[in-house]
């Protein structure tokens, strides 16, 4: 490690790598600290969210599709070969009330950066159940992003449930009715809790049904999803629901626990607050790029984009 970093970029997904592509090729020999590898796969690795999918249809440049993990392994290749270094440890604290930056890493480093771009994305919540990850990880018919994945061939003229209640739960209920024969939406109470638009939207809907009181105690099925484990909050009662597709859409966990005490503003959700056509926060020098950042696209392709536009403002910012 330099002295002091020009710039420190904090995670390797699709914002993180583009950072780094645009800082190397900026001659400004960024360190890229991609965090270390977890033994629960739900939660953000190195190479971010989509290391967790089989297929990602809609990244353009691969017209045919491309596997989440080839398209990270391609996206770190391409950083390395303009010298971004590496280091597979997390970063635990951040001071910014100093100048230089002081980060502390997993390692118990500590790194002292110029400019940082915090590119450390957003974890989707998933239930927690074994099955649901294994079918997740083996592109066995369950995800947690239904405008990434609704569209395989896989889903279409399928039953598929939705597990959740919220505005974006009924959102991507209703995004999948274009593509499923009939989308079931599955909430643990009688009613949900999103807009009352959204909820019109799924009432009104031929494709949509409601399953109410229900909680998922299992995802069934070897290689493929054929059917969901319920419990009913009510009643105690199990039953199976035969699906193709699971989605679980219960929200979305920024990561950014470690920004705790470091001053950067963010939003009611925990997101880092920007400043509008920026990748500025509201602390100079300290940038943030991707879904971290963002809760509203969260696609690869809005990660990466808002990756260049951080490097762009980390390279004017130190040639200021
Ligand atoms: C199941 C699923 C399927 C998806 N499919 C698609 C798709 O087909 N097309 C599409 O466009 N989008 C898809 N997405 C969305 C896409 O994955 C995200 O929008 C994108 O990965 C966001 O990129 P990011 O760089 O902001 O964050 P992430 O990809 O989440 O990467 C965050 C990075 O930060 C690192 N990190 C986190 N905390 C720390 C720390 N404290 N220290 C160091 N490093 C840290 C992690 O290791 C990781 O490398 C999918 C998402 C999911 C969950």
């Amino acid at each position: 490690m330099s002295e002091i970093e020009n710039v420190v970029i904090i995670g390797s997904g699709p914002a993180g790598w583009t950072s780094a592509i645009y800082a190397a090729r900026a001659d400004l020999n960024p360190l890229c600290v991609i965090g270390v590898p977890k033994s629960t796969p739900s939660i953000v690795l190195p190479g971010g969210q989509l290391m967790l999918t089989t297929e990602v249809e809609n990244y353009p440049g691969f017209p045919e599709g491309i596997t989440g993990p080839d398209l990270m392994a391609g996206f770190q290749k391409q950083a390395e070969r303009f010298g971004s270094r590496i280091l597979t440890q997390d970063v635990v604290s951040c001071d910014f009330s100093t100048k230089p930056f002081a980060l502390t890493t997993s390692g118990g480093e500590t790194i002292l950066a110029k400019s940082v771009i915090v590119a450390t994305g957003a974890t989707a919540n998933w239930l927690g159940l074994e099955n649901e990850m294994r079918l997740a990880m083996g592109g066995g018919g369950v995800s947690a992003c239904a405008v990434c994945d609704g569209a395989l061939p896989v889903y279409r003229d399928q039953p598929l449930a939705v597990v959740g209640g919220g505005d974006s739960a009924l959102e991507e209920a209703s995004y999948l009715t274009k593509f499923a024969s009939e989308v079931f939406v599955i909430h643990r109470r009688d009613e949900f809790r999103a807009s009352k638009a959204m909820q019109k939207r799924i009432f009104d809907s031929e494709k949509a049904t409601p399953v109410w009181n229900k909680t998922v105690l299992d995802v069934l099925g070897e290689d493929s999803i054929t059917g969901i484990l319920l419990k009913d909050t009510v009643t105690g009662e199990e039953s199976t629901l035969e699906v193709k597709g699971m989605f679980v859409a219960i929200g979305h966990t920024p990561a950014t626990s470690f920004l705790d005490g470091s001053g950067i503003e963010l939003d009611s959700k925990g997101y880092i607050a920007l400043h509008t056509r920026s990748s500025a926060t509201n602390i100079e020098g300290v940038f943030a790029a991707g879904d971290v950042a963002d809760a509203h696209y969260r696609q690869a392709i809005s990660a990466a984009g808002m990756g260049c536009m951080a490097a762009i403002d980390a390279e004017h910012y130190l040639a200021t």
